[in-house]
């Protein structure tokens, strides 16, 4: 199983970056609670205070483009992927290697679209006529409309599940969580401990490991 966890960060210069308020508690838990159950786990996190489950291999990353190569990297060898990370949807065009200086007037910036990891698996997953097809399971954090929006990202990125989430939720030790599938099923769950989380997620994707997989 690969995990990616934590926030990734764009820098500007050596000292300004671009990034958000995930802990990588979530991805680290889910990584732990899967090792617990017997599964060979590694992640692939950004900079984040958790240290590394024992018996996970950890691969450290700062930005979402490093994110990006060291997962697809990793795809071919895994049966499942979860996407805990909190990628940066930008990075700057231009970033300095010396510090910007302070002018006292307004600065513009243009940010340029990151690649979306999960949704690139998702294509990847989709040309493996052949061989195992692998689970992809998602995270979507949103303040509105969440079982809507969760549901379009789960059938646009090709994922296999998705866990909708709360802007409440990230940095925080409990999540407030719904977990959607492909068939149209959804539970909500009331306010749990991301350990509780990890565990109903990962009972979700046990009856996929031997079902045939839905096209
Ligand atoms: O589209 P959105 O960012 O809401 O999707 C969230 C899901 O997609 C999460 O599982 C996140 O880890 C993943 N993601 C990604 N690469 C991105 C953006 C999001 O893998 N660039």
């Amino acid at each position: 199983m690969l995990i990616t966890a934590g926030p990734t960060r764009e820098y500007l210069d050596p000292i300004r970056y671009l990034s958000n308020a995930s802990s990588g508690m979530m991805g680290f838990t889910l990584a732990k609670t899967a090792r617990n159950l017997g599964a060979k786990v590694m992640v692939v996190s950004g900079p984040s205070r958790i240290s590394a489950p024992w018996g996970v291999r950890t691969i450290p990353v700062i930005s979402a483009e490093q994110m990006y190569r060291e997962t697809l990297k990793l795809f071919s060898q895994v049966d499942i992927v979860i996407g805990a990370a909190a990628v940066s949807d930008w990075k700057f065009a231009k970033a300095s290697n010396q510090k910007f200086k302070k002018t006292g007037h307004s600065l513009e910036i243009t940010l340029l679209p990151n690649p979306d990891i999960l949704a690139e698996l998702g294509r990847r997953k989709r040309e493996q006529k052949n061989k195992k097809r692998k689970i992809l399971v998602g995270f979507a954090l949103e303040t509105h409309q969440w079982l809507t929006h969760a549901k379009e990202k789960l059938l646009k990125k090709n994922l296999d599940i998705i866990i909708a989430n709360k802007p409440e939720n990230v940095g925080m030790s409990n999540a407030r969580i719904a977990i959607l599938d492909r068939k149209g099923h959804q539970k909500i769950y009331p306010p749990i401990s991301k350990q509780k989380a990890a565990e109903v997620i990962l009972k979700s994707i046990e009856p996929l490991l031997n079902a045939p997989f839905p096209t």
